[in-house]
């Protein structure tokens, strides 16, 4: 029966989705819109109005008949924390239940595990000791690169973040004390779709989402699940090496597909010819930038990914046949001078009709953050504690 159960936790966080976007919104809407069966919709709505996650009532005259009841969000009952590692700098943030982020901070990750998450987690109770004294959240969510061991919350191993072996969740819930969920980044974006992607694609079932930050990685939707895997998760398609003569990778293989398609990837491809002319070097966004003014250079450097980028997903369109994929990260400010490229690629090789798949950018700018709010509330409703007070735990 657990897997009766996790359908059920996911629609409530789709349920949840559908009611923000679209309130007030009645069961037999979300009936149509889902394809689900009534019944299930109503069992699905009721344990949300039980939680007080969402609401009932009437509105509108009534055409005669019996008014109809629409539902909404009890948007500031709770809260949620989502937190997202980066490489180069994190990012957390507080959400309502509508998913809306009404406060966000970043900091540079630096220094030692430990000592770092304890310094995101004073920043944390900072900011909530100040701006929402008296909120009561539900649940933190994390994402970041790497693989993550679901029945601990702890890091196995980063390759990109160099951190082996960390005890995320334990360190953030003794903190916080909060039910803390570790996600996979690319996880967590593509989990981001099924939350905040348009809702005129609410029917798609298959989605592949390409996460490109300093690695690259990736987060598969099936039958609007998130297909994570065992324990330790699936490693995604980032490592899937192209090249086994190819340059040396993070993961300590050679050739895998982030060496030739990642942020590190383009930026170091740019300056091997930048240095060679005593030219500084530059970031992944000053690049994009220099690009989308026509500086030959640094377009080359962005077509050359983009050519790799369409190589690796036209593959993986062979092979998964979603209905979207869908990219992510800063390369997607340069979509005009990638998407013809990705088209190209998947097009040339691809044997069955490959316009009836849908290649588009993230629904949101980091989508690896707005992933951890989705994150952070089905696994809340899987594990249905009841919420907390963030301050309280540090008085
Ligand atoms: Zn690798």
């Amino acid at each position: 029966m657990v897997g009766v159960n996790d359908i059920r936790d996911i629609n409530q966080t789709v349920f949840l989705h559908l009611i923000r976007e679209k309130q007030p919104i009645s069961r037999a809407d979300i009936a149509k819109i889902t394809g689900l069966r009534a019944g299930t919709v109503s069992t699905i709505v009721n344990r949300l109005i039980k939680n007080g996650f969402v609401y009932e009532g009437t509105e509108g005259p009534s055409s005669g008949g019996r008014p109809p009841k629409n539902l909404y969000i009890n948007s500031e009952t709770f809260y949620v924390l989502a937190i997202d590692i980066g490489v180069t700098d994190s990012v957390y943030a507080v959400s309502d239940f509508n998913g809306r982020i009404l406060q966000q901070r970043s900091l540079l990750t630096e220094g030692e595990p430990t000592k770092f998450l304890n310094s995101l987690a004073d920043s944390i109770e900072d900011l909530v000791s100040k701006q929402f004294p008296r909120a009561r959240f539900a649940a933190v969510g994390v994402s970041l690169p790497g693989l993550i061991d679901r029945e601990t919350g702890s890091i196995v191993s980063s390759p990109n973040l160099e951190w082996n072996g960390v005890a995320v969740r334990e360190i953030l819930q003794g903190r916080l004390n909060l039910p803390v969920f570790v996600e996979n980044d690319a996880n967590a974006a593509a989990f981001s779709e099924l939350w905040y992607g348009p809702l005129d694609e609410a029917s798609i079932q298959t989605l592949l989402f390409v996460l490109v930050v300093e690695g690259l990685g990736t987060g598969l939707i099936i039958n609007r699940e998130l297909r994570v895997g065992p324990r330790f998760g699936l490693g995604g398609f980032g490592h899937m090496s192209i090249d086994p003569n190819g340059e040396l990778c993070s993961c300590g293989r050679r050739g895998c597909w982030e060496t030739f398609a990642s942020e590190r990837a383009t930026v170091e491809r740019f300056h091997r010819v930048t240095a060679k002319q005593g030219l500084p070097f530059v970031g992944i966004q000053e690049l994009i930038a220099r690009a989308k003014n026509g500086d030959p250079m640094a377009l080359e450097s962005i077509k050359i990914t983009a050519e790799y980028l369409g190589e690796g997903i036209s593959n993986l369109v062979h092979g998964l046949y979603p209905e979207a994929v869908v990219i992510g990260g800063n390369i997607t400010a340069a979509w005009s001078i990638i998407e013809p490229i990705l088209h190209s690629r998947i097009r040339s090789k691809y044997v069955v009709a490959p316009e009836q798949i849908l290649i588009r950018p993230a629904s949101v700018q980091r989508p690896s953050l707005f992933g951890a709010i989705p994150i952070a509330l089905q696994n809340y409703f899987k594990s249905a504690t009841s919420p907390h007070t963030l301050a309280a735990t540090k008085r």
